[in-house]
């Protein structure tokens, strides 16, 4: 099956009860048994729910990956993957991380005795210097959030082969529709899927996908264990997104082309983050392992003042100010006070982070109305 078909067929049948075609919602705890023991393959709710197996079977498919897992948000899908570390291993994860993710390794983890390096991943090179005999994983975001840096997954994942580590791809600012890490050598992938394969801002959840039968058992294992389950009710909700996640991407990813060009010969913007640039840094790689760029990018104002920046945010009317991104509605984001303040100032701007940085995550309006918006606002500061 190519993209599309499986966005809407994959795991997904009418059921087998009614022959209801879109996937009933299970809402359910729990499930009568015959006899002790003598079910139907469902016991708890927590351990397996039709509605969720279903979403899970579709995400996998996706992803090109065997085994799926959904949690009750993109940092219970993190923590469920860090568990599969003990104490005294060591990850080494990108530099620009969603901010979370940094912090769930450096307050949550760090507590538990599992130590995180964090590297610039533009040059595979820099990882090679932290791996020692208690390195267990490395940890790729691409393209970066906030600042669009890409890391070659392919080259990555040589290295994490060649030194026995699992490698795990954040994959939500991508999604499957524009990259597969599974297919360039990851072991696994994680998805806020909060963000594009909801799609419509109104879901909190996460996704743990992989073609390793031991690591699935794992996370298979930890998901019960931990217990942090999305509901059946999501899940319908994010089967019910998924099936324009190819129809949204490529939209996400036109405008945000039409935004950042503008942008780019706008005389009040100073740099223009967006790996759609043949300027960019990693833009040849971005080519060779995306099928085009996304929805997201950042800019800085020519001056660089963080007021003007504040009030191009607050004056914004299609670019709603929030956090979070990946819906069809243009939003806009301040990194440095809002998705990533849990991480220090100093370790924000050594990493090129600037307080005036702005975040956009491009929805799928009219592109011309929402260079309107951004002309008008950049005219008035
Ligand atoms: C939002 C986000 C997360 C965390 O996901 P939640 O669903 O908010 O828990 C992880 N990684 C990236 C890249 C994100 O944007």
């Amino acid at each position: 099956m190519k993209f599309a078909t499986k966005t809407i067929h994959a795991g997904v049948q009418p059921d087998p009860l009614t022959g209801a075609v879109m996937t009933p919602i299970y809402q359910t705890s729990t499930y009568a048994q015959e006899s002790p023991g003598k079910h139907k393959g469902y016991e708890y709710a927590r351990t397996q729910n039709p509605t969720r197996s279903v979403l899970e079977s579709n995400l996998a498919a996706l992803e090109n990956g065997q085994f799926g897992f959904t949690f009750a948000s993109g940092l219970a899908a993190t923590d469920a993957i860090i568990k599969l570390l003990k104490a005294g291993d060591e990850v080494i994860c990108g530099n620009d991380l969603y901010g979370g993710t940094y912090r769930i390794f450096r307050q949550v983890f760090a507590r538990f005795n599992i130590k995180s390096h964090f590297v610039s991943m533009e040059d595979p090179q820099n990882i090679t210097n932290f791996i020692n005999e208690n390195t267990r994983m490395i940890w790729i975001e691409t393209p970066t959030n906030p600042l669009m840096n890409i890391a070659d997954i392919e080259a990555i994942t040589k290295i994490g082969k060649a030194h026995k580590l699992m490698t795990v791809v954040d994959n939500t600012f991508a999604t499957p529709y524009l990259q597969n890490p599974l297919d360039l050598g990851a072991s696994i992938v994680v998805h806020s899927v909060t963000k594009y394969l909801g799609g419509h801002s109104d879901v909190i959840m996460g996704a743990v996908i992989t073609n390793d039968e031991k690591i699935a058992e794992n996370i298979g294992f930890l998901q019960n264990s931990c217990g942090a389950v999305p509901s059946p009710n999501d899940a319908f909700l994010v089967l019910r997104g998924i099936k324009t996640l190819h129809l949204r991407m490529k939209a996400h990813s036109e405008n945000a082309r039409a935004v950042a060009e503008f942008l780019h010969e706008h005389p009040k913007v100073g740099k223009v983050y967006y790996p759609g640039f043949p300027s960019h840094t990693g833009h040849e790689i971005a080519k060779k392992q995306m099928r085009d760029f996304g929805g997201m990018l950042s800019f800085t104002l020519v001056d660089d003042d963080l007021q003007k920046s504040i009030q191009l945010m607050e004056k914004l009317q299609l670019f709603t100010l929030a956090e979070s991104l990946g819906g069809v509605e243009s939003l806009c984001g301040h990194p440095a006070s809002m998705t990533h303040a849990a991480i220090p100032k100093a370790e924000r701007e050594k990493n090129g982070l600037k307080d005036s940085l702005i975040r956009l995550s491009i929805g799928i309006e009219d592109k011309e109305d929402l260079i309107a918006d951004l002309e008008r606002v950049l005219e008035e500061i």
